[in-house]
């Protein structure tokens, strides 16, 4: 039995308010607050189950403490956007609670994957008895419970992590993100980097690619390099590693329309002059195109995201692959979403499922490889995201 805060009406916040429900006997009492409240409030009428709702400012501390401090959840589940992270650690630490989010803290003036500034609050989580779960989210989230699951089960050592995400969907729209355009621009137009030798090795933005057959019928897909910031907590804790990538599919068409963005100047996060108004035109951009939420009902297909791992067990190489796969139109018949925000929303119900049964707990700032997978990989199974496991 536990009362929840769950920051930001979007299309993953969406699922995790439906995911919550499913679960009540942990998550009994739900608020869903948002800048727009008539977003939670359209939401909440959705629901098997009456919840609260409210609108907060999550850029603001005070803000924040005031709805904590009225509400007085045990756990906040930040499901807004990144640049609120840090704000929203702020407010935890005041009010006294707990802690999760599905993406790490990004600079609005500079597209910065970096986990320095969250992981610099773990002395102040640690004084206050209180926990905070980074990246409970797929990737970041379950793929690096994978890892985990992978290093617990199958070896004793992990030289090489490839994790391969791939949108086999299709919404039928000339252009659109899966999920904030402004935060996905910002990503895949970043430099790839990955880990190799101790050391992080920078290359541009989409510039290396590759086949890979996916299984279930999914096929051959070219998936790209990029960087992203599970690569930087998993380098870290599992030290045996030598080689640490992330790759993504991209549609041909998606990338045509992405270069001619950029060419003109439509990705740029520096402000302009327009008309006597400052305006960033990524931000611009993201007005124009259509909202991820109203993908659900167009978007046919399935994702398939995974990691496929090399190392050693007993002295022998081996070569493991472990992945979920899940189709858009079941999650829109289950909760009202395509597939990319329900398997970011459904991990962050499990991670706030595990804090709150207090299976995973610890005082600071903890990534997820940092606990058993076990538990977890069991509540995927039995949550909507089935996973497979083989030996190559
Ligand atoms: P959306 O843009 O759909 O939703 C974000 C929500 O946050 C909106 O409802 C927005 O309000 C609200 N919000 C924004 N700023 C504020 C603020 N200052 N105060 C209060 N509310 C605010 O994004 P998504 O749902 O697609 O993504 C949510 C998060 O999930 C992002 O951080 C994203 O990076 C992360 N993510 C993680 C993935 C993973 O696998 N780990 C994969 C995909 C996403 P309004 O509607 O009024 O603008």
């Amino acid at each position: 039995m536990s009362r929840v805060l769950i920051i930001g009406a979007g299309g993953v916040g969406s699922v995790v308010v439906h995911k919550c429900c499913q679960v009540p006997d942990i998550f009994s009492e739900i608020m869903l607050a948002s800048r727009t409240k008539e977003k939670c409030d359209a939401i909440a009428a959705q629901l098997p189950m009456a919840i609260k709702t409210a609108r907060v400012d999550a850029d603001q501390v005070e803000d924040l403490v005031a709805l904590m401090q009225d509400f007085r959840p045990e756990l906040c589940i930040n499901v807004a956007l990144p640049y609120q992270d840090l704000t929203i650690m702020d407010a935890c630490l005041e009010c006294g609670v707990h802690y999760l989010d599905t993406a790490n803290y990004e600079p609005r003036d500079e597209a910065k994957f970096e986990y320095h500034w969250q992981w610099a609050y773990q002395e102040r989580f640690k004084e206050a008895g209180l926990m905070a779960l980074l990246g409970s989210g797929f990737d970041p989230g379950v793929t690096n419970v994978f890892t985990a699951w992978a290093l617990k089960t199958q070896f004793d050592e992990i030289k090489e992590l490839d994790i391969i995400d791939c949108n086999a969907g299709d919404h039928g729209q000339p252009f659109a993100t899966n999920f904030n355009p402004e935060i996905n621009i910002r990503e895949v137009t970043a430099p790839a980097r990955h880990w190799e030798g101790g050391q992080w090795v920078e290359s541009p933005a989409l510039a290396t690619s590759k086949e890979f057959d996916f299984p279930e019928g999914i096929g051959s897909r070219k998936i790209y390099l990029m960087y992203h910031e599970e690569l930087e907590s998993l380098s870290k804790h599992i030290p045996t590693l030598k080689k640490a990538r992330f790759w993504m599919t991209f549609s041909d068409n998606y990338l045509r329309h992405l270069e001619v963005l950029q060419n003109i100047g439509m990705t740029s996060i520096e402000p302009v002059d327009f008309k006597g108004q400052q305006i960033i035109p990524l931000q611009f951009l993201k007005a124009v195109l259509p909202d991820p939420g109203s993908l659900g009902p167009l978007t046919h297909g399935r994702t398939c995201i995974g990691c496929l791992i090399k190392g050693l067990k007993n002295g022998q190489e081996k070569e493991y692959y472990v992945y979920n796969i899940c189709d858009h139109q079941q999650c829109y018949e289950e909760v009202g979403a395509q597939a990319v925000s329900y398997t970011t929303g459904v991990p962050a119900m499990i991670g706030a499922m595990m804090m709150l049964s207090g299976v995973w707990k610890g005082k600071g700032v903890f990534n997820m490889e940092e606990f058993d997978p076990a538990p977890f990989m069991e509540k995927l199974n039995l949550h909507g995201l089935p996973w497979k496991e083989h030996i190559l």
